[in-house]
């Protein structure tokens, strides 16, 4: 098919084999792993910050946006355009330069999180945020979100673990915030930079911080026969002095959709278990699994189970990174909601949204990182049906709205996107939009990077009349081409 002149300029800038813009590529790279969708005009490849840098100053001569994408995995329409862009697709940045002396390595965006664990397993080190995406997200995508992971409880989300970043900025000049040095002086830009869902600049290369893999382990599941009960364990083993590796709860439903899927020997009676692991030497996690596994049954858990090797622990944790498979037997479509709300306020969330779910006559099912209060409701539904979408959508919102009176925040792990975007006014005030607004337009002042994402228009102080209150799923339309 004849293409248009961008295309063509973009083909000119880094070669054909690095541009698509056939209809099915469009289609394709139009959406991520969440619910909207939105219009590509040219899907590119480029292999290094060269490339990118390329790229930028062409859509920048054509006016047109550019949106980085990593594997696509994100759940909030981050890499969704919201107008019609050009995308950077980073998958083929892949590179990984180890300074093991340093404890760090120069990565591409576009490495897969769990590659680059294995890359430097042989060297006794691992990159330590886990998303449950990790065999498939990219650092790219993990620095653009500031994932989360199970094993982020003591460890800390992926902005502990960056160093550095190399990024294109709205000019196509490449520029270097952070580095080795372990007090950086003046601004934190690289601070900036991670959670800024490819709003500033195109990361091309990302300093990160490697981990010692820890010489002991040990995984524990524990089965309550009631939600409260193991939210008391939660709150109860912190408490106590003890931050474990990971703290993760699943309810009823999704224990039986998991054990169904993956037959890992769960609890399938249980109103809620609690995976808990605990990492370091062997000493000294063997005090602390004691003190978990005593806290529990204090609390009535009526099933303990320590895994006995690697292989029973590898089946565990498969059965807790399932959720999202496992839910594909009941229904079509899922709904995945990402909030934070205060540990303590846990048990009466979760009933609020067993609440909103039963009213709305909707099945939903948790995975939670209780440790540090991340809810992950999901409300499985036929994207078939618009009377389901329309309850889905009442529902999601309803959940947004409890957890902020909850004290919580819009997101924990997963990012504004285009699905939040419009929610920001119920977290922020208008001077903090208007902060945030400024400091977007400091590095890219023709709103060039992921415009539509993340800041609702009339964020700055000139507009602020405009800034509009929508639901998470209003970009939802009924299938085919939308839902997970
Ligand atoms: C099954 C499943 C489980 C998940 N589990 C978790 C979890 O446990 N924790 C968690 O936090 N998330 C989780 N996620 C969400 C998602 O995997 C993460 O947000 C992940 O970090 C996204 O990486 P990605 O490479 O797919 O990024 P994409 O989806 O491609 O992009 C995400 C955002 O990053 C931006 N971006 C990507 N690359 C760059 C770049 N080079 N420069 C600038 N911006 C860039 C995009 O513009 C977009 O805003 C899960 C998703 C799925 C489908």
């Amino acid at each position: 098919m004849a293409h248009s002149k961008l295309v063509r300029d973009l083909v000119a800038a880094i070669g054909a084999g690095a541009v698509k813009a056939e209809p099915v590529d469009l289609t394709l790279f139009s959406k991520d792993a969440g619910v909207t969708r939105g219009e590509v005009r040219a899907v590119t490849f480029p292999v290094d910050a060269a490339g990118v840098s390329a790229v930028v100053k062409v859509a920048k001569r054509h006016g047109v946006p550019v949106v980085a994408r990593g594997a696509g995995t994100g759940l909030s329409g981050g890499a969704v355009p919201a107008d019609p862009s050009v995308l950077v697709v980073t998958m083929r940045m892949n590179s990984i330069e180890v300074d093991a002396d340093n404890g760090a390595a120069w990565v591409g965006p576009g490495v897969v999180n769990l590659d680059l664990s294995r890359h430097t397993a042989p060297l006794g080190l691992y990159f330590a945020p886990d998303p449950s995406s990790q065999a498939a997200c990219t650092i790219g995508g993990n620095v653009a979100n500031n994932s989360g992971g199970p094993h982020c409880l003591a460890e800390g989300n992926t902005s502990v673990h960056i160093l550095g970043v190399e990024f294109v900025d709205a000019d196509g000049v490449v520029q270097v915030v952070g580095g080795l040095a372990p007090d950086m002086n003046g601004l934190d830009v690289r601070g900036v930079m991670v959670g800024s869902e490819g709003t500033l600049g195109i990361i091309t290369r990302v300093l990160v911080r490697l981990s010692p893999i820890h010489p002991a382990v040990r995984t524990m599941l524990f089965a309550f026969s009631d939600v409260a009960s193991a939210a008391a364990t939660v709150s109860d083993v912190i408490a106590a002095g003890v931050v474990p590796a990971a703290l993760e709860m699943l309810d009823r439903p999704l224990i039986r959709a998991v054990e169904n899927f993956v037959h890992a020997g769960l609890p399938v009676d249980a109103a809620a278990m609690l995976l808990a692991e605990v990492t370091g030497h062997p000493a000294g996690i063997a005090a602390e699994a004691d003190l978990i596994v005593a806290t529990a049954e204090r609390h009535g858990a009526f099933d303990t189970r320590v895994a006995a090797d690697q292989a029973e622990r590898d089946l565990l944790w498969k059965a807790r990174k399932s959720a999202f498979g496992a839910i594909a037997q009941i229904a079509p479509d899922y709904y995945l909601h990402d909030t934070v709300i205060p540990r303590t306020r846990l048990v009466e969330v979760l009933e609020a949204i067993y609440e909103i779910a039963r009213r709305h006559e909707l099945l939903v099912l948790n995975t939670i990182h209780a440790g540090d209060g991340n809810l992950h409701p999901k409300f499985a539904y036929d994207g078939s049906d618009p009377d389901q979408v329309r309850r889905v959508k009442a529902a999601a919102d309803e959940v947004v709205r409890v957890s902020l009176a909850a004290g919580g925040a819009l997101s924990g792990e997963h990012g504004i996107g285009l699905e939040k975007r419009d929610l920001m006014g119920l977290s922020f005030s208008a001077v903090d939009l208007d902060a945030q607004a400024r400091l977007r337009e400091a590095f890219d002042p023709d709103k060039r990077f992921n415009p539509g994402a993340m800041l609702p228009a009339g964020s700055r102080c000139f507009d602020f009349g405009r800034v509009s209150m929508g639901s998470p799923l209003d970009q939802v339309s009924t299938r085919p081409g939308v839902g997970t």
